[in-house]
């Protein structure tokens, strides 16, 4: 089996559980994720585990947030007017929402609500999480050269375009 390393195409299946063991993500029931090592398609922590690793390899991984999707921001914290959300159905604590930015868009977490103002949160929902991933190997490839000049895996488990 090929043996991956930078630049190697790997297709994994993985749990990620919380600190108190709660299933936060899972590809169980669909197709294994497929990224490409050393691009940062997946968090550091979780990626360099990776190099050295083949097809059927199976193991688990502690992920801080430093390692992972970072510490929580307070200035990632914004209370904005109601009157801005006035489009929105069934507007509550917990739905996410995309915020269209200059140049992108953002997912952001209502996490307070009054009569007139909302507190959103952009930050990542894992920032400030230690994560526990339980992952298997499926697959270990070589990438192709339209792969690498996209900068992510093409086919099962990765982009369909
Ligand atoms: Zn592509």
């Amino acid at each position: 089996f090929m043996i991956a390393a930078q630049n190697s195409v790997v297709l994994m299946d993985y749990t990620v559980k919380d600190g108190e063991g709660n299933i936060i993500d899972t590809s169980s029931g669909h197709e294994p994720l497929a990224f490409i090592v050393g691009l940062g398609n997946i968090i550091p922590g979780l990626e360099r585990e990776f190099i050295g690793k083949k097809k059927g390899d199976a193991f688990t991984v502690t992920v801080k947030p430093e390692d992972g999707y970072g510490d929580k921001d307070d200035a990632l914290v914004e209370v904005v007017p109601r009157a801005q959300f006035a489009g929105v159905k069934n507007l509550g604590v917990g739905m996410q929402l995309q915020a269209q930015t200059d140049d992108d868009t953002m997912v952001v977490t209502v996490i307070n609500l009054t009569e007139t103002e909302v507190t959103v949160d952009a930050n990542h929902p894992l920032a400030g999480k230690t994560l526990n991933f339980d992952v298997k190997v499926v697959d270990v490839r070589v990438a192709s050269p339209e792969e690498m000049t996209h900068g992510h895996v093409h086919g099962v488990g990765g982009h369909h375009h």
